[in-house]
This record gives structure tokens, sequence and C-alpha cells, in this order.
């Protein structure tokens, strides 16, 4: 069955119809679906390969197939292009974006260089294309302390992530570390209240939390870790009942491995509204049409590609 593209954007179509005719068009077109765990569920369901950031960067390094259909905001599919250059990368909303990537200019990070000429410049992979560029070495909030701890430089400028960077310096306090006021809206909006009801509510939960948090409610936290860290610390964990800071999408893998397992998020519920632009409905669409490619000139590829290839040779050794 073929949709044609009127019907792909009828709400009342057929969700399984969808589902198995992106099955069946990944493999005629060699298409590679890669999925970050803040899109949604059913997104999630079709895809070849679900991952946090750095599982994803890993990835999109070895895709054999022609094209990567990239489910997640545009900074992802620009690092798969980066990683990947000779293939095609499709997104399915060039509007998904993440607010926190442009939250630090190349002109702060020349700035820091006059200012501190021992610098390394460390940023996070949630940032454009044009700030991995001018970088030193990426991170992702699984392999960030690691990788700052082998820096040989002294001095540390940590973008754009301020809690992110605040929870690698109180890890590194031999490092002198200096911040960028970036932040996550989704993360940066949960209130100690909310956690402190939350805790009231499930006494014997565990609180487990994402580092993208502020750092008043990091300490509240039984454990704190990346997407691919908190779903690794529920599954080995005894206990059966969760308080979860962070991205709501995450419930989908959640629930998946550990079914009788109870979660808990904060009353406001975060979600992150950039990844949930990405709907089955615009998967087909890219796929049917082969649209919206991320497109990057090879100079600004060659320039962003030495940061993050640094991050997976020091996250490897
Ligand atoms: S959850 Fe936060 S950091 Fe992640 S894409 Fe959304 S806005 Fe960006």
């Amino acid at each position: 069955m073929v949709f044609g593209m009127e019907n792909v954007m009828n709400k009342a179509a057929d969700i399984t119809d969808i589902k198995q005719e992106i099955i069946r068009l990944k493999k005629e077109k060699d298409v590679l679906i890669l999925a970050h765990y803040y899109v949604d569920g059913d997104v999630q369901e079709i895809a070849d390969f679900v991952g946090d950031s750095f599982a994803l960067a890993k990835r999109a390094e070895t895709v054999e197939q022609q094209t990567i259909l990239f489910c997640g905001v545009s900074f992802m599919g620009e690092s798969a292009k980066i990683l990947n250059p000779s293939k095609k990368v499709l997104l399915p909303d060039l509007l998904a974006d993440c607010p926190m990537a442009h939250m630090v200019t190349t002109e702060q990070i020349a700035a820091m260089r006059r200012e501190h000429p021992g610098i390394a410049v460390v940023c996070y992979v949630n940032s454009t294309a044009e700030i991995k560029a001018v970088s030193d070495v990426c991170v992702t909030s699984s392999n960030a302390v690691k990788i700052v701890k082998k820096l040989g430089n002294k001095e540390i400028y940590f973008v754009p992530d301020k809690h992110l960077g605040h929870f690698v310096a109180e890890q590194i306090p031999e490092k002198t570390i200096y911040f960028n006021d970036g932040f996550c809206p989704v993360h940066d909006a949960i209130k100690l209240s909310e956690l402190t009801a939350e805790k009231e509510k499930h006494k014997g939960a565990l609180v487990v939390i994402h580092p993208e948090c502020s750092s008043e409610l990091i300490a509240l936290a039984d454990y704190t870790g990346s997407t691919k860290e908190i779903l690794e610390y529920v599954k080995s964990s005894a206990s059966m009942e969760f308080i979860v800071l962070t991205e709501a999408g995450i419930l989908y893998e959640l629930q998946k491995n550990n079914p009788d397992k109870r979660f808990y998020f904060t009353e406001s519920i975060p979600i992150c509204n950039d990844m949930k632009k990405i709907t089955l409905e615009k998967v087909y669409a890219s796929l049917l049409t082969m649209e919206h490619e991320v497109i990057m000139t090879e100079e600004l590829i060659r320039e962003a590609s030495a940061s993050l290839m640094k991050m997976l040779q020091l996250a490897a050794e």
C-alpha cells in the first residue's frame, strides 16, 4: 500500500499501515533509521537503532546504507553527516532544533581563547557544527568527565551547558573550568519543589537524574547519568520504583526493559517539544520523497570533524 501525501498528513491514517510502509520503504531505498530516546515511542519502534547522543554518533560512523534518516534534532543530523560525510543524511523535520545548541557563539569562544591562551574548549555534542569547528574536543553526557580528565590542559572552557559543566567541574576539582550560561530548557525547568513533592509521595523510590538538570536537584539524586546510563542503572537496580528526572521519552525504553518497575515524573512532565516534532507521518513523508537533507560545506564538515573524532578516540582509550 502506498500513501499519497494528503493521506500522510491525515491523522486518521492507520498507524500500523504507516509503520509497515516505513519498514518497506527503508529497505527499498537502502535507508538506516537512527532515533534518539527522546522521540515518541512509535518512532523508536520503527528505528533500526535507538540510542543516546554518544551511541548514535558511534553508530552513524559505521552506517553502510546509502542514506541515514535521523529521528532527532538538527545537531544530531549534522553530527551524523560529519562522521560519515559520503552518506545522505535526512531529517524528518528541519525545524526540530535544540535551543541549547545555539546558546554559545564562536565570538564568545574566540574571546575566551584570547583571554586564556592555554585553554581547551570542550563542547557538549548539543552544539552546532560551527561551534564544534572551533572547539578542541566534543563530549556527551556519558563521557564528559572521562574526556575532560584526560586533557592535558588545566583550564577548560565548557560550552554550551552550564549544568553539565558544573557537574564535570565537581568531579575534577584540580582543573579550572569556565562556564557558559547555556542550558536545556526542558531539564532546567524541573523545579526543586516538584522533586521534593515526588519524594514525599513515593518515599521508597530512587531518584535518577540527567546532568543537564541543576546542581541543587543533582544533590538530592541517588544516581546521575546520561540517558543510557540511567537505563542501565534502573535495569540493574533491585529497587522497583524510580523518580525519573529527564525527558519523558525515556519511559518507552524504561518500560520495555523493566515491565514490573514503576516510574514517576515531576508534575510538569519534562517534554522536549523539538524532539516531539518527529512524528511517524513525517518519517514516512521523508522516506517517500527523500527530502530534508542535511547540507553542509566540505570545509565545515572537515573543521567540525576534528572535535568529534577526538571525542571518539579519547572515549575509546
Ligand atoms: S531535551 Fe533539551 S538538550 Fe535535548 S534536544 Fe531538547 S532542548 Fe535540546
